[in-house]
């Protein structure tokens, strides 16, 4: 008999906490994984005196399911996606729902998309944010593709999101085809910048200030008290705080070598592809590969010389409001980069994104929740046309204001040999911005010189002219 509400496929750590998450708001939920043994398990302990109900096979789930059926896939990304849309479709009937909840690429969600419609199964890729905890709490979840299907889902989805404000949901339907997984992985490569401009400032307290650990603590939860309060700027504050059982601080013999799993790089391949300048999350990536190349490091920290001058002889507790400012403007720089690129895959697609509905999705639930966030919607809510985030009064007054702490943090951070690739790459940004003219008009005439290329005249846009440089020939 049909009784439940929706159905998950993929009882790993992500799943079996959703199932309970959608349990938790009055679901009923049939839960079902390729190793049917997690199902009887999972029954039997986590999802225990719960209304969760277990199926044994495809065809019990499907035919347990009220309609239109509703079936979450949280899997492993890629061919196990595809298998079990393979062996669900000859089960389902036209209207039906197939969710994508994993970590999948935006283009695979497209093509899944288009492929299902074919077969009058209406298919949805969601992101979904916030680890562990936040399928079992309350995600940020960032569902796209087949538009009919939202009326259907957004009941449970918006219960089981996280909740800001008034209990304003941290979901909303975000577009056509792939959208939902780009937004995800933007939001990632997003949380990649923020981690990496969290570090640089760690290096300089710690390098150029000879900041202790329990001081850098305090300076973050200070932090947190102002425009960077953020879930990652707290957990930042804990983790300098944290002592081993011997008193000492765990942090300084973690080994500096950072890993990544990939959706850092695929929001720079498609900056790159798109040809959008998303080079704070470019530096990111890039700085975690220098990290990694640690034994490499090791050696040429014994071989390359680095500038004479090593200490710092200013006011220390005004560099440290510096190093602050210096942070707050480049995160500013980092999501209107982010948004840059969202605008830009938006059109290359034809996808309508609400971009202030974005920044609200990520507003709670996920790792790069913010007060700040807030402040995105709301630029967006004043003007929803808006080209980029730095033309809105709050941001523009914002990254003013930090203007001069930031310059003097790179500058100083330089000559004492600080690698601050992410700062530094932010204030480049906003100084090629805000030019009107860049020295590209040198590159054109290169490019003329050695291959013909042609060029514009700023007098007549749109005439292509070749010059003949070396008069002869
Ligand atoms: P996972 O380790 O990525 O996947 C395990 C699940 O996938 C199990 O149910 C497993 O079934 C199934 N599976 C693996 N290979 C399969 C195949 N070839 N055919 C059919 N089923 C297969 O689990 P997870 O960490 O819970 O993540 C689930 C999804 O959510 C992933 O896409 C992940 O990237 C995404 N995600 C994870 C997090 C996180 O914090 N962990 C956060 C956001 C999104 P068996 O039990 O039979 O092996």
């Amino acid at each position: 008999m049909a009784q439940a509400d929706i159905a998950l496929i993929g009882l790993a750590v992500m799943g079996q906490n959703l199932v309970l998450n959608m349990n938790d708001h009055g679901f009923v939920v049939c839960a079902f994984n390729r190793t049917v043994s997690k199902v009887e398990a999972f029954l039997a302990n986590e999802a225990k005196g719960t209304k969760v109900i277990g199926a044994r096979s495809l065809e019990e789930m499907v035919a347990k399911l009220k309609r239109p059926r509703r079936i979450i896939l949280l899997v492993k990304a890629g061919s196990a996606v595809d298998d079990f849309i393979g062996k669900l479709v000859p089960l389902l009937e036209t209207g039906d729902i197939i969710i994508d909840g994993g970590n999948s690429e935006y283009r695979d969600t497209t093509r899944r998309c288009k492929e299902l419609r074919a077969k009058g199964i209406l298919f949805v890729g969601s992101g979904v944010s916030g680890g562990e905890e936040g399928a079992r709490y309350g995600p940020s979840l960032m569902p796209g593709g087949a538009k009919e299907a939202w009326p259907h889902i957004k009941t449970v989805f918006q219960s089981i999101a996280a909740k800001v404000g008034t209990g304003e949901p941290c979901c909303d339907w975000v577009g056509d085809e792939g959208a939902g997984h780009f937004v995800k992985m933007v939001h990632n490569g997003i949380e990649y910048g923020d981690m990496q401009l969290i570090c640089e400032a760690y290096h300089l307290m710690k390098d150029v200030l000879g900041m202790e650990h329990d001081e850098m603590a305090k300076a973050f939860e200070e932090w947190n008290k102002t425009e960077l309060d953020s879930f990652l700027i707290e957990i930042t504050a804990n983790i300098l705080k944290f002592r081993n059982p011997d008193g000492k601080h765990l942090l300084p013999k973690i080994r500096d070598s950072a890993g990544q799993k990939g959706t850092g790089k695929w929001t720079a391949i498609s900056a790159l592809e798109y040809g959008v300048p998303v080079t704070l999350i470019g530096e990111a990536v890039f700085a975690r590969c220098l990290s990694s190349l640690k034994d490499e490091r090791v050696q040429a920290s014994k071989l390359l010389e680095g500038p004479k001058m090593t200490q710092f002889s200013g006011n220390k507790k005004a560099f440290l409001e510096d190093i602050r400012k210096a942070l707050y403007a480049s995160k500013i720089i980092s999501y209107a980069q982010g948004f840059m690129l969202l605008r830009q895959a938006a059109k290359e697609f034809g996808w309508t994104l609400n971009y202030g509905g974005i920044a609200l999705m990520w507003r709670g639930g996920c790792i790069i929740r913010s007060v700040f966030l807030g402040k995105i919607k709301d630029a967006f809510d004043r003007n929803p046309e808006l080209q980029n985030l730095l033309l809105d009064d709050f941001f523009k007054t914002a990254v003013e204001n930090c203007q001069d702490s930031w310059r003097h943090v790179i500058s100083t951070g330089v000559q004492i040999g600080i690698p601050m690739p992410c700062f530094t790459t932010a204030l480049s940004f906003y100084d090629g911005y805000r030019h009107e003219m860049l020295p590209a008009n040198l590159i054109q005439a290169q490019r003329d010189y050695f291959g013909a290329h042609t060029y514009e005249l700023l007098s007549k846009p749109g005439e292509f002219i070749h010059t003949n440089w070396t008069g002869h020939g």
